[in-house]
């Protein structure tokens, strides 16, 4: 199953273009389909109210076999998986509303799903060869096999390409021999299938996939964690494994590209997880504030708690909307999904933070308890933002990523200019692009009138973005690669207009499905978070290039050599 990278609706939002006719109307999910989840989604509710305890886990520090067994009865362990591999064959769509149940119940349910279909599972399906996908994707699916994503190591984390364990091919070539360890393995201690990434004897980066039992292959720790603690974390050592060469993933030397296309996957599981419990959070305070009574009145009646509560709920919807956009585009082979799996992962990790956040607030005194479920919730929330790549380097990359082609091509027009006669062509091009891109603005048409001013702020600053990035391009050339501070706000500007329009695409549908007046409450959703997101991108637009960021790195150089915020008190 290839996966061609073409068009991408966030790079296109870089150069100032809309996709428009990707993401309108908000794609929807097969009716057919939707039955079947919706029935595998309640018997799953059903099962976790009645057998499962989330504060128990978390104490004991396991997922106890038997949820393993529903969530493989119920087919989620194969849920994305094509049915000719033991899987349900259901939809990405589908993988994301599992994703997000089983999030609800528990955050380290939610984990070890990832951890074994996004990332274990998912790789073999799309960097594997029939061989492997025939051998190994049924004993996933079926849960017979636990599958783990190994890359990193304890001085390979944020830069994975300076992975250090190693793959000797044996003499006769027919084996490879792995050293090494591996860190912070989800799922590692299930010794189950791993998906190794090693450095081979041509100093480049292979994918190996590798079975638990494989002799000189051990589970050396168990990490004690701060939150998910239910999910195994593992460090996983490698003393002379022999693995057979037909478990190579994809092609030798090609494992860190495989690697981070795997990351693809999870990421957008992720950001459904996130949107999961940042629904189940927004109920859950809710009801809270409307039955705490202070100043004699339920404490939802006061400005302060519903301010919170319609924070919570607009980026609830923001995160859902944005999620599922991009389930549906991934699975699209014509488009390109890595940066909106990036940016929902950003946005969604960041999301459920603030929401678990405000959800505790609301509770007061009783949330910080342990016997109210908030400050679990909250320990178990905060993983989000680091694994799967930190929301750092996500931002890095969608800057990056998403600017390179615009950067490329102004590099040749840049080319073309030295020699103008020998490359008309190019020249042509860029001057009509240039006109277009100054001149005329992109147009969303057919938007429904209540959301007009919507419409128009996300014109405006697609726009807008066009022409900052093409400046910031012209005026940094390569050294942009060292602007993490530019890097960042191109990124937030990015992630806020793709929130923007999913979130305007899906109201609009909804509003032409169900007429305006059924969907007041969405309407209203979302032009909040037009406004909160429109204040973060203003934000980021005046400070891009006009800012105070040599003061900031003198401070931090200051305070790294020092060891101290700072020196006097008067
Ligand atoms: C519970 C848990 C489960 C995990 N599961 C897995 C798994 O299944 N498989 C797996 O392979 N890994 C897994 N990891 C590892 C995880 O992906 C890494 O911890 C993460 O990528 C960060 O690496 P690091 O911890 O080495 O931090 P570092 O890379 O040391 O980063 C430290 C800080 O520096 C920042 N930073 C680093 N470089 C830059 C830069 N260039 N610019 C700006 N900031 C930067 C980071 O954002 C971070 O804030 C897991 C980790 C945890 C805690």
């Amino acid at each position: 199953m290839e996966r061609r990278a073409k068009i991408s609706i966030t790079k296109s939002l870089f150069d100032g273009h809309i996709e428009k006719n990707i993401v309108f109307p908000f794609p929807k999910q097969r009716e057919e389909e939707r039955e079947i989840v919706g029935e595998l989604l309640e018997a799953w509710k059903k099962f976790s109210k009645e057998k499962i305890n989330p504060a128990k886990m978390d104490e004991e520090g396991r997922i106890p076999e038997n949820v393993i067994k529903e969530m493989a009865n119920l087919g989620f362990l194969g849920i994305s998986i094509p049915e000719d591999y033991g899987g349900a064959g259901l939809s990405q769509w589908a993988n994301c509303q599992v994703m997000e149940a089983l999030a609800v119940t528990d955050a380290s349910v939610a984990t070890f799903f990832g951890a074994h279909l996004s990332l274990c599972s998912k790789g073999i399906l799309y960097h594997g060869n029939e061989e492997q996908k025939k051998k190994f994707l049924p004993l996933l699916t079926g849960g017979e096999k636990i599958g783990a994503y190994a890359l990193t190591e304890a001085s390979a984390g944020s830069d994975p390409s300076s992975i250090k364990t190693s793959a000797k091919p044996t003499e006769d070539g027919k084996y490879y021999i792995l050293n090494g360890t591996k860190q912070f393995i989800t799922n590692g201690g299930y010794k189950g299938i791993y998906l190794v990434f090693a450095r081979t004897e041509d100093d480049k980066i292979t994918g190996f996939i590798v079975p638990g039992d494989s002799e000189g292959l051990t589970v050396s720790k168990e990490e004690k964690k701060m939150g998910i603690k239910a999910s195994s974390t593992s460090e996983i050592v490698l003393d002379n494994v022999k693995v057979p060469s037909e478990n190579i993933l994809g092609e030798k030397g090609h494992g860190m590209r495989i690697a981070l296309e795997i990351l693809d996957w999870g990421r957008l599981g992720l950001a459904a997880g996130c949107t999961g419990g940042a629904k189940a959070l927004t109920r859950m305070a809710s009801d809270y504030a409307s039955q705490r009574v202070q100043f004699g009145s339920p404490i939802s009646n006061f400005e302060l708690i519903k301010k919170k509560i319609a924070h919570m709920a607009f980026l609830s919807y923001a995160m859902e909307s944005m999620v599922y956009l991009t389930a549906s585009i991934s699975e699209n082979p014509d488009l390109d999904f890595s940066l909106e799996s990036s940016i929902c992962k950003t946005f969604c990790s960041e999301g459920l933070w603030e929401i678990a956040n405000e959800a505790l607030q609301i509770a007061g005194g009783y949330g910080y308890i342990q016997e109210y479920p908030y400050e679990k919730v909250v320990r178990d929330a905060r993983i989000n933002t680091i694994f799967e790549g930190t929301n750092e380097i996500q931002r890095m990359f969608i800057s990056l990523y998403g600017i390179k082609e615009i950067g490329d091509y102004l590099k040749r027009v840049g080319k073309a200019i030295q020699s103008p006669f020998s490359s008309l062509g190019v020249l042509k091009d860029f001057a009509l692009k240039e006109v277009k891109k100054r001149i005329a603005k992109e147009k969303i048409e057919g938007i429904s009138d209540v959301l007009k001013r919507e419409r128009k702020i996300l014109e405006d600053y697609v726009h807008e973005l066009g022409l900052r990035t093409e400046g910031i391009i012209k005026k940094y050339g390569k050294k942009i690669v060292e602007r993490e501070y530019i890097q960042e706000r191109l990124s937030d500007i990015a992630i806020y207009l793709y929130g923007m329009l999913a979130t305007l695409s899906r109201t609009d549908t909804l509003i032409k499905t169900k007429g305006k007046e059924a969907c007041r409450h969405e309407i209203n959703l979302c032009k909040a978070f037009f406004f909160h997101a429109r204040k973060h991108i203003r934000h980021r637009l005046s400070y891009l290039e006009r800012n105070i960021d040599k003061t900031w790195s003198s401070i931090s150089d200051w305070v790294v050599e020092n060891k101290e915020p700072y020196k006097f008190f008067l």
